[in-house]
């Protein structure tokens, strides 16, 4: 599939990522769903993230925020659960991060190069919550 750069687009064009319904690619990873031509997934701005999300299993509720949110399609799911994230579509922008309603929270922002083991082992224990605050 031929990739386009994001500057090959007209200002406010808008990128729908499939040729058909968003409801029936949920379930499937990102090389075998069915992409429109011109589309968040042709256009791969992956070269822009200086930070990545790093997906953390043990909290997530899969709640599906994060996979609707997500501007560039780049979130994994399959069999109802969430399965982390397409770096070669990721942008890092933090949308998924923001919509995640866990706490503490399944997908957080970490350097780009930073290895995965890594990135879990800083995790944050769940806050909680001041009486009055
Ligand atoms: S940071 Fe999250 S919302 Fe943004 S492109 Fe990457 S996976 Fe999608
Ligand atoms: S928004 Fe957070 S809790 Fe919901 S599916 Fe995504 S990672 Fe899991």
């Amino acid at each position: 599939m031929e990739m386009k750069g994001w500057n090959e687009f007209e200002i406010g064009t808008l990128l729908f990522p499939f040729s058909d319904e968003g409801s029936q690619n949920v379930e499937k990873h990102s090389d075998k769903r069915e992409y429109r031509q011109d589309s968040s997934y042709t256009a791969s701005v992956a070269h822009w993230r200086v930070e990545k999300p790093v997906y953390n299993n043990d909290h997530c509720i899969n709640c599906f925020n994060c996979w609707l949110y997500c501007p560039d399609s780049a979130i994994l799911a399959r069999d109802d659960k969430l399965k982390g994230v397409d770096y070669v579509h990721c942008k890092g922008c933090g949308v998924c991060v923001d919509v995640c309603p866990t706490n503490p929270k399944s997908l957080l922002m970490f350097t780009d190069h930073i290895q995965e083991q890594d990135a879990l082992a800083q995790w944050p224990a769940k806050e909680t919550k001041k009486k009055g605050a």
